[in-house]
């Protein structure tokens, strides 16, 4: 058989006592069979078995057959063939869509005290002379009703910059606000405040705690690194006063209410065990490996600070194989992404994590509340503007109505593309259940919104690479590995995961 991942019509005829349902599979290197359905179930087979499968000479009574029966991927004349599972199994794993946009950034300042050489985010030098870069009351509060238009009963308020601490006062405002007229509207609301913590004072952590307000920031690992990638404006060293707030935002508001993501250049690579460490040193529960992204700045430094998918892949492998020796080691600490994609592929439930959504979590998922009033689907939409492409911009709080900005052009746009079941090469892919669309990157790699994403690099090859390995990790041998991996979908103390029925 070719090794292609669809297979012809005929093959869906019923004979030999079943007929095939529709898959899309992956070969290993090992030569087992990866098959996926839309509604995220999957099934690993041997060659054999999976030669067997699609000629329909699978005995009724092997393991296979039963695999594959359970979860839709063949159907017999046993009677329903479980089209009301199926569905509801579909209609679990799209359960995001419910309310549509949940997460809301709001981007209070662009000011910032640092100055990454991979910013992403066009951010202005700090001095108060740039208040020209910082929300008006009327664009918050505008910022804020569109929030609560949205139909979601639960939805996330979330600062980021800049640095949202350079104008603590317009924070204050902001929850103050949401929760006065949040009266009226009854929300559950979150507060995500997304600080590089190279500031933070004692009032800031009081008003978190009263406020329910938990903290996200960045720590790129030991000092040297942190340094690198991470300097003040200034120039000077960021790492120390960092991971000393962290550790005061740690006592005052609890470990659960601090984390932390990371971002891999060039220099990081060198240093997968040492970053794991770090963020072991300063008691976090996680590390979230990220990518450089191929925005704004980034883009610039590229040459300075990016690496190939393959060379991030190895780096990643690294960091995971230090990870799987610190949980064999009795200490429970995980990687997010690799969470994410596990959750995704070996439980029913849905995740909210907006890279990795069909339809796209750009506009769907979340939006962004610019410091001067425009919105857009993403912070990457956000940058492509700055640039003199608003293509994404969804228009302004201050001249737009909410369904001029929900159901208008540039949404209508996003969605012809949003769906990576319907976009080239992502349909036939045995990894799209548990993958995402990313139109905004489409557009701005290859000029189209839909794009061509197998062969483009960086996204599919990133994510395709991450998500078979980790499949191939679930299906060792290895008991001790799968209940690590366990525990970290359960989110349970290592020493306590069993290996589910
Ligand atoms: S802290 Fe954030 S906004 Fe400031 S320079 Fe670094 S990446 Fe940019
Ligand atoms: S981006 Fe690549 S890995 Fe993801 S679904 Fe599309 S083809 Fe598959």
């Amino acid at each position: 058989m070719a090794n292609t991942n669809f297979l012809p019509l005929s093959e869906f005829e019923p004979t030999g006592g079943y007929s095939l349902m529709p898959i899309r599979f992956q070969r290993w290197p090992n030569g087992r069979i990866f098959i996926s359905n839309s509604a995220g179930e999957y099934f690993v087979l041997s060659g054999d078995d999976f030669s067997k499968f699609v000629k329909k000479t699978l005995p009724a009574t092997s393991p296979a057959y039963m695999g594959l029966l359970a979860r839709q991927m063949l159907r017999d004349g046993s009677g329903d063939w479980g089209s009301d599972i199926y569905a509801s199994k579909w209609f679990t794993k799209k359960s995001f869509l419910d309310g549509f946009t949940k997460l809301h950034i709001f981007v209070t300042t662009l000011r910032c005290n640092q100055s990454c050489p991979y910013c992403q985010v066009s951010r202005q030098g700090e001095v108060a002379g740039c208040g020209g870069f910082d929300m008006s009351p009327a664009v918050l509060e505008r910022s804020i009703r569109f929030m609560l238009a949205s139909p979601s009963d639960r939805v996330t308020m979330e600062f980021q910059g800049g640095e949202p601490l350079l104008r603590f006062d317009l924070l204050q405002e902001a929850v103050r606000k949401a929760k006065e007229l949040n009266e009226k509207v009854g929300k559950h609301i979150d507060y995500v405040l997304c600080s590089n913590l190279a500031i933070l004072e004692d009032r800031h952590l009081e008003w978190c705690r009263t406020e329910g307000v938990i903290i996200s920031t960045s720590l790129d690992g030991p000092e040297y690194l942190h340094n690198k990638n991470r300097p003040m404006s200034n120039g000077r060293p960021s790492h120390e006063t960092v991971t000393r707030n962290i550790r005061r935002a740690q006592e005052a508001l609890g470990k659960h209410a601090v984390s932390a993501l990371m971002t891999t250049t060039r220099e990081s690579l060198k240093y997968p065990t040492e970053i794991v460490d770090e963020y072991l040193r300063m008691d976090m529960g996680s590390v979230f490996i990220r990518e450089l992204n191929p925005y704004g700045f980034a883009v610039k430094s590229a040459t300075a600070l990016g690496y190939s998918s393959d060379e991030f892949f190895r780096f990643y492998k690294r960091v995971l194989d230090r990870i799987v020796e610190i949980n064999k080691a009795g200490r429970t600490f995980s990687e997010s992404f690799a969470s994410i994609v596990l959750t995704k592929a070996l439980t029913p439930w849905t995740v909210g994590f907006v890279d990795l959504q069909s339809p796209a979590g750009a506009g769907f998922g979340v939006c962004v509340y610019n410091y001067d009033g425009d919105i857009y689907v993403s912070d990457e939409a956000r940058m492509l503007a700055e640039t003199g492409d608003p293509t994404f911009r969804l228009g302004s709080v201050l001249e737009d109505s909410y369904d001029a900005i929900f159901f208008g052009e540039s949404m209508q746009t996003l969605a012809a593309s949003a769906c990576s079941e319907a976009l080239p090469g992502c349909s036939d892919c045995a990894y799209q259940p548990y993958c995402g669309a990313d139109p905004v990157r489409n557009y701005r790699t290859q000029g189209d919104p839909a794009g061509i994403r197998p062969g483009a690099g960086g996204f599919c090859r990133r994510n395709k690479q991450i998500i078979e390995y980790l499949m191939q990790l679930v299906h060792t041998a290895d008991d001790d590995l799968t209940r690590i991996l366990w525990a970290w979908i359960c989110q349970e103390d290592v020493n306590a995961a069993k290996l589910p029925a």
